[in-house]
């Protein structure tokens, strides 16, 4: 798995890898201060110039990063780098339990087309709509793709691809990376939704995220996945299952079952179906019963519904009461909420907050919490960033 080279500390580095290092080490100042100048990457990384004119060089003959010319203060005007960005590199799915989602992204991590539609419970029709989709894109881009990123909610084995089960569709070890690549000839890589999101956190998340070296990621949706990153890296355990924190005991009253049967554990408290279940249990006996989504829940929230309001706070309690736990547990720099919830962020961080404190043992640290910062999408983002943090992990240059 790809590892996120410690920009702070690289610039010690003294190893045969020194070269790779500070490849990416430039390649990342290219993509996140674009236009920038050669003068400027060698003041912030304290590399030498000539290193910097070097790889860049080398950086522009494979065709990652292009030269333009900047705003002229009297004289030749200076030569600013940008990244080829222009065409499309990776395409992702983010397969959802409820819709699935096909984007194409350049190689900063811009999302430039998408489609979107809903996750077919039949696993064959499934495919065929996502192959579909995945191979309009890769026509349509002539020859620029360069893999296929997938993000599912289901255990991946990291080294085969192999998906184990899809529990919310009932779909046994789906052949989803194999069909894909049998479709249209690419690299597929696949892996879990929580991971991926936690992977592009890492990369393309914003300067708070990236500066960080130790972080969990908890997704809330229908259950409760989590990411976990040490060290710049994703921790898998064996055979790829570490982060299934959803199941974590954390009471035994829970207004729900988790997807095992159990009112228990951390996703009977705090998924998005814990929510719509309090929301339910608040509105009885008034207009008979809540059939609606779990955005809709936020955007009546929003808007000042009371009942809502409480859902998701009491919500949110249980979500800081599970994090606290994590940190006892592995004392991350920060733990990171994302999915749907996060639109809630105004009136849920206190209660986040408080939860987590009240979980929390006297003389322990009270946990760091943040909503993610990849936007409305973030397993998407997660599924593209599978394709592209490879690119600029290593650029092998032969
Ligand atoms: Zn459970």
């Amino acid at each position: 798995m790809v590892r996120r080279i410690n920009l702070k500390s690289a610039n010690v580095a003294r190893s045969s890898t020194i070269r790779d290092i500070n490849r990416q080490i430039i390649l990342n100042h290219i993509r996140e201060k674009s236009p920038i100048s050669r003068a400027e990457i060698a003041r912030i990384t304290e590399l030498q110039r000539s290193t910097v004119s070097l790889i860049v060089e080398e950086l522009k003959n494979i065709g990652l990063i292009n030269e333009i010319d900047g705003e002229s203060s009297g004289g030749r005007p200076p030569q600013l780098l940008t990244l080829r960005a222009a065409h499309a590199i990776a395409v992702g799915v983010d397969l959802g339990k409820k819709r699935t989602i096909v984007a194409i992204s350049d190689l900063a991590g811009r999302i430039l087309e998408q489609e979107e539609f809903p996750t077919d419970p039949d696993f064959d029709n499934s495919m065929a709509g996502i192959i579909d989709s995945v191979s309009g894109f890769v026509k349509k881009n002539s020859g620029s793709i360069e893999g296929i990123g997938v993000s599912v909610p289901a255990l991946v084995e990291p080294q085969s691809g192999k998906v184990l089960l899809i529990p919310h569709q009932n779909w046994h070890q789906p052949e989803i990376a194999e069909k894909l690549r049998i479709a249209t000839g690419l690299p597929v890589k696949i892996d879990n939704d929580a991971n991926a999101a936690a992977l592009a956190e890492l990369w393309f998340g914003l300067p708070e995220v990236r500066a960080v070296r130790d972080f969990i990621l908890v997704l809330i949706e229908n259950g409760i996945g989590t990411g976990i990153v040490f060290d710049g890296q994703l921790y898998r355990g064996k055979g790829g299952i570490a982060g299934e924190f959803g199941h974590m005991t954390i009471g035994n009253d829970a207004p729900i079952a988790c997807a095992a049967g159990k009112r228990d554990c951390w996703e009977a408290y705090a998924s998005e179906r814990s929510a719509l279940a309090r929301y339910a249990n608040l509105i009885k006996n008034q207009d008979g019963g809540s059939e609606i989504s779990f955005s809709e829940l936020v955007d009546i929230a929003l808007e000042g519904d009371e009942k809502a309001r409480a859902a998701l706070k009491q919500t949110a309690h249980y979500i800081g009461v599970g994090i606290a736990n994590l940190f006892q547990g592995l004392s991350p720099e920060v733990a990171i909420v994302t999915g749907t919830i996060v639109r809630a962020w105004s009136l849920i961080a206190d209660e986040i907050k408080t939860g987590a404190e009240s979980a929390t043992c006297q003389s322990y640290p009270v946990a760091k919490v943040i909503p993610s910062t990849l936007g409305a999408y973030p397993t998407l983002m997660g599924a593209l960033s599978l394709i592209l943090t490879d690119k600029f992990a290593s650029v092998s240059i032969t």
